[in-house]
């Protein structure tokens, strides 16, 4: 094979490179020059332990107990795959992380820079979703010993075309950050209602929220901290998809946040909220009025579209992905209202 020979003559050169440069992922010429050497002689090594990509990832802390590392935006191929976000919570007898990160080369780094933390064992990851960039991580922290805890909904992902080929995919794409070894982990619990986890006096509670942004998602709030990780579903200053979601669910949630005062928002993407309270009080508004209006509607036997175009749309029509999002946000709660006014009857 054409990378076998390839690797053999570039091997003496990773040595006295590798000899050169402090750390990977320092920013030195040498690094930088033998990164992509590296890439390709590490993988050659057999499958076992590959090297760090050249990202810089630094763990940012939000409260006493949370700190979390910021993927850059971008494509999902962008920063070596670094384009989500992961959560790090500290407990008093262990650690709970929320998200693994897109491949498992950055889930290592990743565990590299908590146990500059802490040498306390990191009891579960929870995956807010199953989407690639979230979970490719996960494997990393199994064998850590980590229990994977992820949201009903996630084996229709596991069981579908798409995540096997989005994976075959990403073995192309990303490569050798996600290669034959990266395997697709399903959860070892399902969550499927709230859900509460003690770690010694900081208390996580998970809430399922259906299938907003994916099959299934989940949000986390940290306390005493006041920290929520909201996964990929409460986008600051903007019109949320609302997809299949449980709104009942998703606006209970947020109810009990907005009373505990979310002194934090963590987004699956992008740096931590600038005004979390606004953030979540604006989901909250517009979750309830859709609820109302479209629960109007229904109750009134008055149809989507006649409903639709009467409605008074002005407190939200200038926020962005309005137009991109809103009708079809709508239609949504209208049909789920629709069926939970049968399942009453
Ligand atoms: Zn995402």
């Amino acid at each position: 094979m054409t990378r076998d020979i390839l690797s053999a003559i570039l091997a003496a050169t990773v040595l006295v490179l590798l000899s050169a440069c402090e750390r990977p992922g320092k920013q030195t010429d040498s690094a930088a020059i033998s990164a992509t050497v590296k890439n390709i002689a590490v993988v050659e090594t057999a499958g076992d332990v590959a090297e760090s990509p050249d990202v810089e990832m630094v763990l940012q802390k939000v409260s006493s107990h949370v700190y979390y590392v910021k993927g850059k935006s971008g494509v999902a191929t962008d920063n070596a795959g670094f384009i989500s976000n992961a959560g790090i919570i500290l407990g008093a007898d262990g650690i709970v992380l929320f998200d693994a990160l897109g491949t498992p080369a950055l889930a290592r780094l990743l565990l590299g820079k908590i146990r500059e933390l802490s040498d306390l064992p990191i009891k579960a990851v929870i995956a807010s979703h199953y989407h690639a960039d979230h979970i490719y991580g996960l494997q990393v922290f199994k064998e850590a010993g980590a229990t994977i805890l992820g949201p009903n909904g996630a084996e229709l992902y596991l069981e579908s075309e798409v995540a096997e080929q989005r994976l075959e995919e990403r073995r192309v794409s990303l490569y050798p950050w996600v290669d034959d070894n990266t395997q697709l982990l399903a959860p070892d619990e399902y969550i499927n209602a709230l859900h509460e986890l003690d770690m010694g006096g900081v208390r996580l509670t998970i809430t399922p929220l259906g299938a907003a942004h994916s099959d299934g998602d989940l949000a986390v709030f940290v306390e005493p901290d006041n920290v929520l990780f909201s996964g990929d579903i409460i986008f600051e200053g903007r019109i949320p998809f609302v997809g299949d979601a449980d709104t009942r669910a998703w606006l209970n949630a947020l109810g009990r946040m907005s009373e505990r005062k979310v002194t934090a928002l963590i987004p699956g993407h992008g740096g931590k909220a600038e005004k979390p309270d606004e953030a979540v009080a604006l989901t909250q508004r517009y979750l309830a009025f859709l609820r109302s209006e479209m629960g109007a509607a229904v109750d009134e036997f008055v149809s989507f579209d006649e409903a639709y175009g009467d409605i008074d749309w002005s407190e939200f029509a200038d926020l962005p992905a309005f137009e991109e999002a809103n009708r079809r946000n709508a239609y949504q709660v209208y049909l789920s209202l629709e069926a939970e006014g049968l399942a009453q009857q």
